[in-house]
């Protein structure tokens, strides 16, 4: 997986994306999955960066 530079703490190769299902829960249970959350976060300061906010080169992340 592709590796970036954290815009926050300007850390090299920090980002890495990771793909989380999202499911929908009634008393803990989880009931069917409603749509699957990209986030890239940084292993350095710890700062998740959700798709809204992706960069160009976050995206490419996700790209295979
Ligand atoms: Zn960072």
């Amino acid at each position: 997986m592709k590796r970036i530079k954290c815009p926050h703490c300007n850390q090299n190769n920090s980002l890495s994306g990771e793909s989380t299902p999202n499911f929908f829960h009634l008393f803990w249970i989880p009931l069917f999955r409603v749509s699957t959350n990209q986030v890239v976060r940084c292993d350095h300061c710890k700062k998740g960066y959700y798709k809204e906010e992706f960069t160009k080169d976050m995206q490419a992340v996700f790209e295979k």
